[in-house]
């Protein structure tokens, strides 16, 4: 990779970067986290392609993590926002678009009587757990064991700079497991304020799972009966899946729903939705930050709901997350790999199977890389309305050369 070239653009820009940021690039996005090859820095994006830095172009396949679900630089969607910008972006209130967008929300989620906005999802889940606690007067919070709500001390995956009083009233539970999380509810008794979960398990480097409709019914169950909230922290897979609330297939309504990533198409908002038993906890609570009334994401957000709504983006997306897990799965077999792909197509997890120290899914992402595709070897990907059936089959051309590159090198599988 271009980085790895003494005179590359990106190796300067880090080394730049290194001596006036900490780390130079810091959390998930630091590459010497994601795994060799890749390129640190970019310098342009559009639809479903990202260039680095020295202006290699990459079929991207992580979309900004989630934020771009129709294609970075959608027309319609940029449009709107930069219109907004003209007339009034930030100022001392809110503008219209956000009574608009409230409305928009309340009208598309399910549960939704009522929506709140942010900037990042950290901002959505951690207000929802105040909302949660302000709404019943209890302190105790559960949570799955292994699962992402953000980067705060409550529950950031890191314990560095973390204080144990930070998570003094978190119990934990296994996602999927009924019998845990019965224990964990008994465990809290009656300082049961919320159970916090994520759409479906897309924890780091690991088989992603679906909910089991058993465990999504037995939370919904235990909060009705004790009167804790049901908190679903939908901000990676929401707008993705299912416009209604990724849980709207399975018939389970959370009271408090977080969302940030995909709802503005890469415009920098976040939301909760509640129900209107949460109301007056919501309404109880002290929560602002100095960007959160933003009109231009608010406008970017109401295009790309309607969008989502309207048209049959997300069909194409899970129609194009299909051609790839098919298309992966022949290319792997041709080459006599064993492959694991798992959660939905849209946001799939592609790992090696037996590949506990990622030997095999660094050095294949790192050729596919050479190749033009951008995947991630343990975290889960993201599909976008803008990918063509074309740019599968071309992905998939690419991942052909990866297999042939690895086996090549002598890669083989337990
Ligand atoms: N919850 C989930 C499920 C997430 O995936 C993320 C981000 N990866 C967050 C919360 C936090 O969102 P943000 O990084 O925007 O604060």
């Amino acid at each position: 990779m271009s980085r790895d070239l003494p005179n590359s653009k990106d190796t300067e820009l880090l080394q730049r970067a290194r001596r006036v940021v900490p780390n130079g690039v810091w959390g998930h996005m630091a590459t010497r986290g994601i795994g060799p090859g890749y390129p640190q820095f970019f310098s342009r994006s559009e639809g479903c392609r990202v260039w680095d830095a020295d202006g290699n172009e990459y079929i991207d396949f992580m979309c900004a993590w989630g934020p771009n679900v129709l294609g970075y630089k959608h027309p319609e969607v940029d449009q709107a926002a930069l219109a907004q910008m003209q007339r009034a972006d930030i100022g001392n209130g809110p503008t219209e678009v956000m009574v608009e967008l409230a409305e928009l929300l309340v009208d598309t989620i399910d549960h939704a009587d009522w929506a709140l906005f942010q900037k990042n999802g950290t901002d959505a889940t951690t207000v929802s757990v105040t909302i949660a606690r302000a709404a019943t007067g209890r302190r105790k919070v559960l949570v799955a064991r292994g699962s992402y709500h953000g980067a705060v001390p409550w529950c950031s995956p890191s314990t560095v700079g973390v204080t144990t009083e930070d998570r003094a009233h978190l119990i934990q539970f296994d996602y999927n497991d009924v019998a845990s999380l019965e224990a964990a509810v008994a465990e809290a008794g009656q300082d049961l304020a919320a159970i916090l979960m994520t759409s479906f398990r897309h924890d780091i480097q690991r088989d992603q799972e679906l909910p089991e409709q058993a465990f999504l019914t037995a939370a919904r169950k235990a909060c009705d009966r004790t009167g804790a909230a049901l908190i679903q922290d939908d901000v990676r897979a929401g707008f993705r899946l299912d416009v209604r609330g990724s849980w709207a297939p399975y018939g389970i309504q959370p009271d408090l729903a977080a969302y940030s990533k995909s709802i503005a198409n890469g415009w920098p908002l976040a939301s909760i939705a509640g129900n209107a038993r949460m109301l007056e906890g919501a309404a109880k609570i002290f929560t602002t930050g100095s960007f959160w009334y933003g009109a231009a994401a608010m406008a970017a957000a109401k295009v790309t709901v309607r969008i989502l709504k309207e048209t049959d983006a997300l069909t194409h997306i899970a129609a194009m997350g299909q051609r790839f897990r098919d298309g992966l799965e022949a290319a792997s077999e041709r080459h006599g790999y064993r492959l694991r792909q798992t959660g939905p197509v849209q946001m799939p997890m592609v790992l090696f199977d037996g590949d506990k120290d990622l030997a095999l899914g660094n050095a294949f992402c790192a050729a596919a890389l050479r190749h033009g595709i951008y995947l991630h070897p343990r975290h889960n990907m993201f599909f976008c309305a803008a990918h063509q059936a074309s740019d599968i089959d071309r992905a998939m051309e690419a991942a052909d050369r990866a297999f042939a590159d690895i086996a090549k090198a002598g890669f083989t599988q337990q």
